[in-house]
């Protein structure tokens, strides 16, 4: 498999790389780690004239934490840096985990959390926990910058909210709230080289015994990363018994959409969905209350 012909610039700033891109047009596409793109080029399933390489960017790489503002992801940070950040690890294990289980150690330290976002697989690893924990995408194109919510993000596979002339620049993720807790939960069909077959990222905020916030993402069960919302209602208010729990896992495989393919069976990952988003909340539960602050 031979790459086809095709421009390649690397700029040293997001300026540069957003004027590179609005005279290109269509026929560019940024690059993060490359570990999906270049894949697919060579498999000829993206033919781009030019390649916009993000990697020089130094603005776009940092990883930081703002007691106010929460956790900063830079769009180039890589998953294995993710995975072993000392302060995510500390306050967003479900994040640093999520990133730990996603593909093998060589794709994790060349691709990054960004491009595993913009690459929008409804099978991403990293989606299900970042929409449960309230992140969003922050991103600057011709007209400037602006944020947009990751469970608005993912508009279909392989289709983001991103318009053609913009990047993202990093994903943004509050503060958890005290007494809260996240989990990830995955399943692959072949082990831990391969793809998601169902994902399921939880977050859970608790006052006492009672739950007062929830969110449940599926992800690999659609055509993109849902919200398992009735699953929600059915948790959010409650003092959980096992029985209620049991529902929402019911509940969240009945909102799940699989289809069948290499990975599963469309009735086998229902049947997972209902046994990892009970996994997930339990979790995220037994979390929330190790989580002071
Ligand atoms: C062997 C192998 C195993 C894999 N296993 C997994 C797995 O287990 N789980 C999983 O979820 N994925 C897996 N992947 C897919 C891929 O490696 C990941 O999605 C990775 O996180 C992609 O990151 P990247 O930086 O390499 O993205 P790239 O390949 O650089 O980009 C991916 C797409 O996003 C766009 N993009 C990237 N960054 C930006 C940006 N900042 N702004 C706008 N658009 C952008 C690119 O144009 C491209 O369309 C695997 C891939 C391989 C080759």
């Amino acid at each position: 498999m031979r790459l086809p012909h095709f421009e390649y610039a690397a700029p040293r700033s997001l300026d540069e790389a957003l004027r590179l891109l609005a005279e290109a047009g269509e026929e560019a596409r940024v690059m993060a780690g490359g570990t999906d793109l270049i894949v697919r080029m060579k498999h000829g399933l993206l033919k781009p004239g030019f390649v916009i390489s993000l990697a020089e960017i130094e603005e776009l790489r940092p990883i930081s934490f703002d007691r106010r503002k929460g956790l900063s992801i830079g769009a180039t940070a890589r998953l294995a840096e993710v995975a072993s950040h000392a302060e995510i690890k500390r306050r967003y294990p479900a994040v640093a985990s999520a990133a730990e289980k996603t593909a093998n150690v060589q794709v994790r330290n060349m691709g990054t959390v960004g491009g595993n976002i913009c690459n929008a697989a409804p099978s991403a690893d990293n989606a299900p926990t970042l929409i449960a924990m309230g992140a969003e995408a922050v991103i600057a194109g011709g007209k400037g910058k602006r944020s947009v919510p990751l469970d608005r993000f993912f508009k279909g596979p392989r289709l983001t909210a991103l318009e053609p002339d913009e990047i993202l620049t990093a994903i943004q993720v509050p503060v958890p709230p005290p007494y809260s807790g996240a989990s990830y939960q995955h399943l692959s069909a072949r082990g831990r080289v391969d793809i998601s077959a169902v994902c399921v990222g939880a977050m859970t905020v608790f006052e006492g015994s009672t739950c007062r916030e929830i969110r449940i993402a599926l992800g690999a069960v659609g055509p993109k990363p849902l919200r398992a919302l009735e699953a929600e209602n059915l948790l959010k208010g409650q003092s959980w018994t096992a029985d209620m729990i049991d529902s929402a896992g019911r509940k969240a495989a009945e909102e799940a959409r699989p289809i069948s393919d290499v990975r599963a069976s469309a009735e086998y990952r229902r049947q997972m969905v209902d046994v990892l988003t009970r996994r997930a909340v339990l979790e995220a539960r037994s979390m929330a209350g190790k989580r002071r602050r």
